[in-house]
């Protein structure tokens, strides 16, 4: 079979939200000083969904290999240091567990952590698994400190993120995006023209009339999916069997506590609330299930559990949980809302832009395409998608709560990926990492750990080893950690320190 190859020198991005700009700023900087003309077509009349506040650290890899600094994209966004996300009231009512970005202790003999602390715990130890993680234990006393630069062995391992305004990262994205000769037309586009040969997409008609040609477009319209879905048709997954939210409402409030250097995301009866604290205010949402509740007792619930005064007026989202059948088909690939959603539990969304902008300079690398390219980038965001879909599942399915919706994810079925993962971990305490998984081991015994669920058996090599010897390594696991938070500051502080941001006086951290 011979593949025809499509060269791509005149590229159209609409859509000027996160995706879209954050699209451009890395098309940008692959193709500098490189004969490719770039567009980015947005309307603000329809403006963003502004919302995406909380991220995972592959934010800062991002922004990074474009030459920015952590502190400039924190000043500019007037961010916070995210450690990981608190999981509040979901296993049971009052339960609470962390999931860090980070490691859980240090394994030995080859053997993963977690099977000595099983070991310990089947002896009656009750010691957390979270006493092993730097990660949580910075989030849980609020401190933080920069990565160790050169750990000497897993305990000194974590990471962070950022929670940031996200109009404001998108402001940076484009800003960085028309310094590199980027060409942004503010306008609505009334039509788009395929081409009746290949079924490509040609042009798109502005509201002035103006017809914008290219060679290759980028949907980022967001959740319409302008050219994906309007235009090519381009079927939809939906997985609200399993993930029942589909709606959310979002609104911002004063802070008026000192802000925790994670995401607090706390289980309602019908859904979750996020808390997500910034230098100058805090990002509320509940995100629900309509099957479940109803608006009016959503946003009441809502309202009813934010502490400082209101900024502005709740919005509200509706969406369907899914991905796009083909990110890519035809000349468009659509990156963000557009190629699909799955609810912000774990901060996934603009993580998976990410990952598809990577794949797309990694395909258009010879600016040049043909179908293999196109089918290889529609399997792995396939792929991609669908582990996020699992580890968000997890959450609902491992719940001990007694409401309806919380019952209902008790008994779903599960996709059959999961189940596998689920049943390797209770089995044997296998913590599989599967190709394209945004979420390593660690991540998924985080949340394993956090809804209690442990393994039945641990390797059974450890019987061979002195309970003692394991016993001391353990406690000096814990020790070590305890030692290294000293090298760590109050969050605040180092928000202060780094920002000169004026925070709340109010000494209390939000919880
Ligand atoms: C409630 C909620 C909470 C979220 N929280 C998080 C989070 O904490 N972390 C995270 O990673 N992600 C989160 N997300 C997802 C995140 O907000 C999005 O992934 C991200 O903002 C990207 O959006 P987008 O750019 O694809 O779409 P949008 O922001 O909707 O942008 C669409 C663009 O298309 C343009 N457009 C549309 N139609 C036309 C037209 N006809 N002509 C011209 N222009 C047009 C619009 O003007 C706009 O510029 C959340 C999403 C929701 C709904």
């Amino acid at each position: 079979m011979t593949l025809h190859n499509k060269s791509v020198r005149d590229i159209v991005i609409v859509g000027g939200g996160t995706a879209g700009w954050m699209s451009a700023a890395a098309l940008a900087n692959q193709f500098k000083q490189q004969p490719v003309k770039i567009t980015l077509i947005d309307s603000s009349d329809i403006g963003t969904v502004g919302v995406g506040e909380a991220t995972i650290p592959t934010i800062r890899r991002f922004y990074q290999k474009l030459g920015f600094t952590d502190h400039q994209v924190m000043q500019a966004t007037n961010a916070t240091c995210k450690l990981g996300i608190e999981f509040k009231d979901w296993y049971q009512p009052d339960s609470s567990f962390i999931h860090p970005f980070g490691l859980y202790g240090q394994s030995v003999n080859h053997i993963p952590f977690h099977h000595y602390w099983l070991k310990l715990k089947h002896q009656g130890d009750t010691t957390p698994l979270a006493k092993y993680s730097l990660g949580v234990q910075l989030a849980q006393h609020n401190k933080f400190m920069p990565c160790i630069a050169k750990p000497q062995n897993q305990l000194e391992i974590f990471d962070w993120a950022l929670h940031f305004d996200a109009t404001r990262f998108a402001n940076l994205m484009r800003d960085y995006s028309l310094k590199q000769g980027v060409i942004h037309i503010d306008s609505l586009i009334e039509s788009v023209t395929t081409n009746k040969n290949n079924g490509d997409i040609s042009a798109l008609t502005l509201a002035n009339g103006q017809c914008i040609e290219g060679d290759l477009f980028i949907d980022c319209s967001g959740f319409k999916g302008l050219l994906i879905n309007k235009t090519l048709n381009v079927d939809y997954h939906d997985w609200s069997e399993w993930l029942v939210c589909d709606r959310a409402i979002a609104i911002q409030s004063e802070s008026v506590n000192q802000p925790a250097p994670r995401t607090i995301v706390t289980a309602h009866e019908a859904g979750w609330q996020w808390t997500i604290p910034l230098q100058h205010r805090q990002g509320n949402g509940h995100v629900y299930s309509s099957r479940f509740t109803d608006d009016d007792t959503a946003k009441q619930q809502l309202l009813d559990n934010i502490h400082g005064p209101l900024i502005g007026k709740p919005r509200t989202f509706k969406f369907v949980p899914g991905r796009r059948d083909k990110a890519w088909a035809h000349n468009v690939v659509a990156i963000g809302l557009a190629s699909g959603f799955l609810e912000p539990l774990e901060s996934t969304s603009i993580a998976l832009v990410e990952t598809a902008i990577d794949k797309l300079l990694q395909a258009l690398s010879s600016k040049n395409y043909n179908q293999q390219v196109i089918n290889r980038f529609n399997e792995v965001t396939a792929l991609e998608y669908e582990r996020v879909r699992d580890f968000i599942i997890l959450h609902y399915k491992a719940n001990q709560r007694s409401e309806p919706m919380w019952q209902y994810c008790q008994t779903m079925n599960l996709p059959r990926s999961l189940e596998q993962k689920i049943e390797a971990y209770l089995t044997g305490g296998e913590l599989q990492r599967l190709p394209w998984e945004i979420f390593g081991p660690d991540s998924w015994l985080a949340i394993f750990d956090g809804f209690k669920l442990w393994p039945r058996k641990y390797h059974q090599k450890i019987d061979k080893m002195p309970i003692e010897m394991i016993d001391n390594g353990l406690k000096k696991m814990e020790q070590d950690i305890t030692n290294l938070m000293k090298n760590a500051s109050d969050h605040s502080q180092f928000l202060v320190n780094n920002f000169n941001c004026h925070l709340p006086t109010n000494t209390k951290v939000s919880s």
